[in-house]
């Protein structure tokens, strides 16, 4: 993709406004260039000269006498010497008297500076003026009339597309996303076959989803597959100081793409202006005028003329109602986060930017990488390849993506902070708790890795679960026992060392998460059957929710997470305490090794399941 640069304002203004200057400059500053030269004589000469009847003008000032000669070719002037009969002998000499010998300059450079000059400098910044607005008209973004006008247009990148451009093969996965956008773009290509059926493309489409998804990434793609202009612009270049200022942008920006039809305008991030207006006092008024104008903007547009208009947003919730409404963003494309397919295509196209080995398998890292964004997959990608170039390897195998699996999600590795003796042993205890109650109750996931290296992010030890098949609906007892599983390293330590740590602060924290919304939210309690308790607001940035319902229902729902968490956590140690020497032989091995495998960690399980 290509950013077109905005014209150079022509050379030739330049030069003019150059010239005048040094017109004014000369005019000011050196006179005597444009005015005749005034010879100084002394007072005789003068008298001899009024004696004489060789004097043709003059003109006394106050502080001294200019004079010519009888042609008016040479200019003089002198001294005021007190001389009361002065004007009388100059009356009788003959010469004429004056009051503007001094601005006698020649006669054509008076006429240019006094006549010409004026219209020419009007001419000239009244020129530079229209063609400054024009131009503000055109592509919006002017320096010129920016400075004049302290304000600017809509600045909308316009891009056009290029043999390097993004295509949608660039993008994996999010294949329904796609195929919405690919009638877009065909409808543009092809206006003609649409308008024959009597059917009007979609106005508007929103993308919307988590951060990272590649929402941004498929609005480039559109641009890339369509032949046509394609303006691009981030819904908080809109928001600006002065009230008014963002609304005359959207104008500006929808009058530039209503010339360039059939065109995109695709408006990143449009939750900054697109917000619910809450029409209380002392709302944001310029934000408002903003979303007003939108409104207006995308209402008044011709759908046959041929402009699309994209945004995106991670907070589809919060955006107005008016905006989603049919005839604006009548289209809504989910962006999600990509399953275990997605994630291993999108490793795939980012996989084939470096140079691999060949024991590289995606979909063990795609299987790893639960729950990654786009973003994040290909932030692993680079990170194994940074990580190859440090080992001064020439390829990047599986062992390097593995790596990095951690380091993207887990953090980095930390090898210069270490744990005590003693610190190291409650971790592989710890993590030992989780893994031994997640491989003892059969609906949980089997352990992937489990290490005991300090990352960056503050987990000390780190148990990496992978799940068989994706999973979408979790039933009740899976949900239970991933609580037991939460709760199987504080039951280790307090099993194995009589005494609690903070180490599980984390696991605390998801434990109670996850039996709040079992009874809030999925109704899996008897008490309160299908009643939903809690809203979730934010779905997508991070899933805050709030409750709704009453005080006392709310003192109930306290008491019967605290019980849940504790059955469970009980049920946790009662694992531990049946599996009590598994447990130690495991957390030896993990403390002597800081790393257990899978398959490892199932050898130890399964070889003393056949001694006993
Ligand atoms: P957002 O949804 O927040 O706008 P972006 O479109 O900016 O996310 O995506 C960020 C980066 O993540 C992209 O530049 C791309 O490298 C990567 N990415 C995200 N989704 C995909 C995908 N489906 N296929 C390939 N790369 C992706
Ligand atoms: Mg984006
Ligand atoms: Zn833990």
């Amino acid at each position: 993709m290509q950013e077109m640069k905005s014209p150079k304002k022509p050379l030739i203004y330049y030069c003019l406004i150059g010239l005048t200057l040094y017109l004014l400059l000369n005019i000011f500053f050196f006179p005597n260039v444009l005015r005749r030269t005034v010879q100084e004589v002394g007072y005789d000469t003068f008298m001899d000269m009024t004696e004489n009847g060789e004097i043709g003008t003059v003109e006394i000032e106050s502080n001294q006498i200019l004079f010519t000669d009888k042609d008016n070719t040479t200019y003089y002037k002198t001294g005021i010497i007190d001389d009361p009969n002065l004007v009388e002998r100059l009356y009788n000499s003959g010469a004429e008297f004056s009051s503007d010998i001094v601005e006698q300059v020649s006669p054509v450079a008076y006429v240019l500076i006094s006549y010409v000059l004026p219209i020419v400098i009007f001419v000239v910044i009244g020129r530079i003026l229209t063609k400054s607005m024009r131009k503000r008209m055109n592509d919006g973004a002017n320096p010129m009339n920016s400075m004049m006008f302290g304000q600017r247009g809509s600045n909308a990148k316009v891009y056009v597309k290029s043999s390097d451009g993004i295509k949608f093969s660039d993008v994996a996965g999010e294949d329904e996303a796609k195929d919405l956008l690919r009638e877009i773009v065909d409808f543009l290509h092809n206006p003609q076959a649409y308008k024959e059926m009597g059917a009007s493309c979609p106005k508007g489409a929103l993308l919307s989803g988590p951060p990272g998804t590649g929402k941004t990434l498929l609005a480039k793609a559109v641009a890339g597959e369509a032949n046509v202009p394609f303006f691009s612009i981030s819904g908080s270049e809109f928001v600006e100081m002065f009230v008014g200022m963002g609304a005359s942008k959207v104008r500006d920006l929808f009058r530039q793409a209503s010339e360039k039809a059939p065109c995109i305008v695709f408006i990143d991030e449009i939750d900054a202006i697109g917000k619910k207006r809450n029409g209380q006092y002392g709302g944001n008024d310029e934000r408002e005028q903003t979303l007003n104008q939108l409104l207006t903007e995308m209402d008044g547009f011709d759908a046959t003329k041929g402009v699309v208009i994209l945004a995106a947003t991670n907070q589809p919730d919060s955006l107005d109602p008016a905006l989603l409404r049919p005839g604006r963003f009548d289209r809504r494309i989910p962006v999600d986060l990509p399953d275990l397919k997605g994630r291993e295509e999108i490793l795939e196209v980012h996989g084939k930017k470096i140079k691999l080995a060949d024991n590289v398998d995606f979909s063990v890292i795609a299987r790893m990488a639960s729950g990654a964004s786009g973003a994040e997959l290909a932030n692993i990608v680079n990170e194994a390849a940074l990580r190859a170039v440090r080992r001064k390897s020439s390829v990047t195998t599986q062992e390097d993506l593995m790596e990095s699996v951690e380091t993207v999600i887990a953090g980095y590795q930390k090898k210069n902070r270490l744990l005590s003796d003693k610190e190291k042993l409650i971790v592989s205890y710890h993590e030992i708790g989780h893994a031994l109650v997640a491989a003892k109750q059969s609906n949980s996931a089997p352990v992937q890795k489990i290490t005991i290296i300090p990352r960056t992010s503050g987990a000390l030890g780190y148990t990496m679960q992978v799940e068989e098949q994706e999973h979408f609906l979790m039933n009740r007892t899976e949900m239970e026992n991933k609580i037991a599983t939460l709760a199987g390293g504080r039951a280790a330590e307090e099993m194995i060392f009589g005494e609690i740590t903070t180490g599980a602060s984390n696991d605390i924290e998801q434990a109670t998460r996850l039996a709040r919304a079992m009874i809030t939210r999925y109704g899996m309690s008897d008490e309160f059957d299908m009643v939903a308790l809690e809203t979730v607001t934010n779905q997508y940035l991070g899933g805050d929710t709030s409750l709704a319902c009453s005080a006392e229902t709310q003192t109930k729902i306290d008491e019967k997470v605290v019980a849940l968490v504790k059955q469970e956590h009980q049920k946790a140690r009662q694992i531990l305490e049946e599996n009590k020497d598994k447990l130690h032989e495991l957390a030896k091995y993990l403390y002597d090794h800081e790393t257990i495998t899978g398959e490892e960690f199932m050898q130890i399980l399964e070889a003393q399941e056949e001694r006993e």
